[in-house]
């Protein structure tokens, strides 16, 4: 990001009159306005009781979500401090698919408790650093708080299910995180596990609950030919990363063509080499061929001829992650590929699921295949089920925490008791700072109908008394999140308050929002 000077002489020869600038005071002011323009287009959709949004979108589309991540970037905004605070959602989306809300109306709220604190004349600087020292603060309570990670089935269940509460797509929370811990479950290596094992494949035709974990892989592809086997038992298999074209091996060469019989011949000689590359798959002696991209004509006739299966168009994901299951390498042309290449396993056919499920003695690679009547919805589920993979495997690696607003009210409580041994202004920027984190609680309260007043003495009077986990229930109720099964994965609360506490301290210290209005006509102009 670029200095802003500060001085007005600074500044006054080298701004266009086609700027505008705002100042100091209405810098904050417009900053504010902006970031709580966008709290308010997700506050709604916080927790379970959460309202979903229909966006129209400018091509007709209508969609229907609960996702922040998904609403901030189908909003157009022009504000870049707007836009910074989109980004900060989507940065805490990014790891864990989940949080998104949170960061954002934590950020709003840090931006709030911070204007009135700068009206009674603490400089915004300082403002910004009690909040990095608050949340150091905060971070530390986290390591005090948290439950430790680990294989607990029935934790890890909880917590994917409170990430992917909601869905109301035909399959509750529940079900989702079933799939995705009985996935996990196949790939964990003592505490943790590597989500990018695990592949999610859609299927649309049939009902949500018939969406089910596969032990081995599979891959919704047909054979190129119908001639061809389809099933390969004990087969070794040859993965390209590439086509069984001439284009592939042969730099292409421009000819003149001065007659039919010259044209004859070049296509001959074509055919025969493509013919060529197939024999040299049959030769390396794989009963099966994958390709990432193309299969001639000619080369698919041959392979016929031999009962070889082949299937083309396999995305390289998928490329990758059967070759890991059969103890096979990817090579990027079959004239490169030696026999120690090839892997080993069976592909079976499911005539009912129009699927090959792939297995052999490489790593355990399973599939989580998620069906659903239209392709919008799979699509959605297997974003679900995505997040929850996530969500999981930063549990079982890093610890819970207890959820429903419960951790930022008990963080809350203690920056309090905290701030009480600190002196001066930064004492405000920490009390500041645990008001901000209420608005959590005091957000969930309000969209399941609750006075937010009444529910939130109510959890301040828990937590003084020591009670760690009172939250908000599902129903408004005040709920122990633990008991209940509300958990979140103690990294992901991590990551929502630095990004919403970097966000905030970054909006504090701009002092001015230069607007480049005119820029478009000053260029036609030229
Ligand atoms: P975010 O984008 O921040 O993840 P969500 O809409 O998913 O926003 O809401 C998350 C909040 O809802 C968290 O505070 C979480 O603990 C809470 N929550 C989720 N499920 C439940 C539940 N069953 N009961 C109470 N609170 C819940
Ligand atoms: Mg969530």
């Amino acid at each position: 990001m670029r200095d802003i000077p500060e001085s007005e002489s600074e500044i006054a020869g080298i701004v266009s009159p086609e700027t505008t600038r705002s100042g100091p005071k209405s810098a904050r002011e417009i900053n504010l306005s902006a970031v709580q323009s966008v709290v308010e287009t997700v506050r709604s959709t916080l927790g379970p009781r959460g309202k979903d949004k229909l966006i129209e979108k400018p091509d007709g589309e209508v969609l229907i979500t609960n996702d922040s991540e998904t609403i901030l970037s189908e909003t157009a905004v022009s504000n870049p401090v707007a836009s910074l605070t989109i980004s900060v959602a989507k940065a805490v989306g990014q790891e864990y698919h989940d949080g998104s809300t949170t960061a954002v109306i934590l950020t709003g709220a840090l931006l709030d408790a911070a204007e009135s604190l700068i009206e009674q004349g603490v400089a915004p600087n300082v403002v910004a650093r009690g909040f990095e020292r608050a949340r150091q603060c905060a971070d530390r309570s986290l390591d005090d708080v948290m439950i430790p990670g680990g294989w607990n089935v029935e934790v890890l269940t909880h917590v994917a299910e409170t990430a992917t509460t909601g869905t109301g797509l035909g399959m509750a929370g529940s079900d989702v995180a079933t799939l995705v811990v009985e996935a996990a479950e196949l790939v964990r290596d003592a505490d943790s596990f590597d989500p990018d094992r695990i592949r999610i494949v859609t299927q649309t035709g049939q009902s949500p609950a018939t969406s089910t974990v596969s032990r081995t892989v599979a891959l919704a592809k047909d054979p190129v030919r119908q001639a061809m086997p389809d099933e390969v038992i004990d087969g070794r298999v040859l993965f390209i990363r590439g086509s069984l074209e001439l284009s592939d091996t042969n730099q292409k060469t421009s000819i003149v063509i001065e007659d039919v019989d010259s044209f004859t011949r070049f296509h001959e000689r074509e055919a025969t080499e493509i013919r060529d590359l197939a024999g040299r798959v049959v030769d390396l002696g794989a009963d099966a061929v994958l390709c990432s991209r193309s299969i001639a004509d000619e080369a698919q006739s041959v392979l016929s001829r031999e009962n070889v299966l082949a299937i083309r168009q396999v995305d390289e994901d998928a490329l990758n992650t059967i070759a890991a299951s059969l103890g096979g390498t990817v090579v990027s042309s079959v004239t490169e590929a030696t026999t120690d290449d090839l892997g080993s396993g069976d592909f079976r056919r499911d005539p009912d699921d129009e699927l090959f499920c792939i297995e052999g003695n490489g790593e355990p690679r399973p599939t989580i295949i998620i069906r659903g009547p239209t392709q919008g919805m799979v699509d959605e589920l297997s974003q679900h089920v995505e997040t929850g993979l996530e969500i999981v495997a930063g549990a079982s690696d890093g610890g819970v925490v207890g959820g429903a607003g419960a951790l930022e009210v008990e963080l809350s409580h203690r920056l309090r008791r905290a701030a009480r041994g600190i002196d001066g202004r930064e004492q405000l920027a920490f009390e500041a700072f645990a008001d901000a984190l209420e608005q959590i609680p005091q957000t969930l309260g309000e969209n399941a109908g609750l006075d937010p007043v009444d529910a939130l003495v109510s959890l301040r009077t828990a937590h003084a008394s020591g009670d760690r986990w009172a939250g908000i229930g599902e129903n408004g109720d005040i709920i122990n999140a633990v008991d209940t099964n509300v958990y979140e994965p103690v990294e992901m609360k991590r990551q929502v308050l630095k990004s919403a506490t970097e966000a905030a301290t970054l909006v504090l210290r701009i002092d001015d929002v230069l607007t480049v209005d005119a820029l478009s006509e000053s260029l036609s102009s030229d």
